[in-house]
């Protein structure tokens, strides 16, 4: 705090409306159309954003990187990819002589590329119809590293059937199972799913999982 303006909390809420501004735009009804990022990540959290939408707290501008290429549009417009009467919206980052480029913001240089990215490069692949692509990692003090990727078809296979899993229970308004991972602890919706951040005197792992109150001799 310096002198009577608290400068966290203005550049919280710049981050949050430059955030927003960059996020992707992805209409809640319209559950025919379903956005590439939705089913790399958390189902669950994909679901909640489009039923009980909770706003994600930014940390930086680092992670807005992505958001504002794709906004810059460089070389790259939004792709829908038909599943049966689905579509599967996605967009890359950039395209330099028919190679797919994204670029993530990192904690740290990588040893290997994040999961969630994999599968979202390997996706735009076969939605833009190229064969290699590369993630760039970029971290606060400017530090790359990169990764390239060959598309692989049965990685493709299983994006296509969270799509349609995610489609169905939009469909029939059913909460997604748990997706326990690293992205739990930067997810919005922690609470949600398992327990208040606080420390806790005494957890019912029973209740947690739905499987109601365990007693002493469960
Ligand atoms: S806390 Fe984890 S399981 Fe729950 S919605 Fe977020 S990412 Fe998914």
């Amino acid at each position: 705090m310096m002198g009577d303006r608290d400068f966290r909390t203005i550049i919280q809420s710049a981050l949050g409306s430059i955030g927003k501004e960059l996020q992707l735009d992805i209409d809640p009804k319209n559950i025919q159309t379903i956005h590439l990022q939705e089913v790399v990540q958390c189902l669950r959290r994909s679901y909640f954003d489009r039923i009980d939408p909770v706003e994600i707290e930014r940390r930086g501008f680092n992670e807005l990187l992505s958001g504002l290429l794709r906004k810059l549009e460089y070389g790259s417009e939004p792709k829908e990819f038909q599943i049966d009467d689905i579509k599967l919206k996605g967009q890359t980052d950039m395209m330099v002589d028919d190679a797919i480029m994204i670029f993530r913001s990192a904690q740290g240089e990588l040893e290997n590329p994040i999961a969630n990215d994999v599968l979202y490069l390997n996706s735009c692949l076969w939605i833009y119809d190229k064969t290699e692509g590369i993630i760039v990692y970029i971290t606060a003090d400017k530090k790359e590293t990169t990764f390239s990727l060959t598309r692989n078809k049965k990685m493709f296979e299983e994006v296509i059937r969270r799509v349609r899993v995610l489609n169905n229970l939009l469909k029939e308004q059913k909460v997604p199972i748990l997706e326990p991972s690293t992205e739990c602890s930067e997810c919005q919706y922690y609470e949600k799913c398992f327990m208040k951040k606080k420390n806790s005197k005494h957890v019912d792992i029973g209740e947690m999982l739905g499987l109601g109150k365990l007693g002493k001799n469960d």
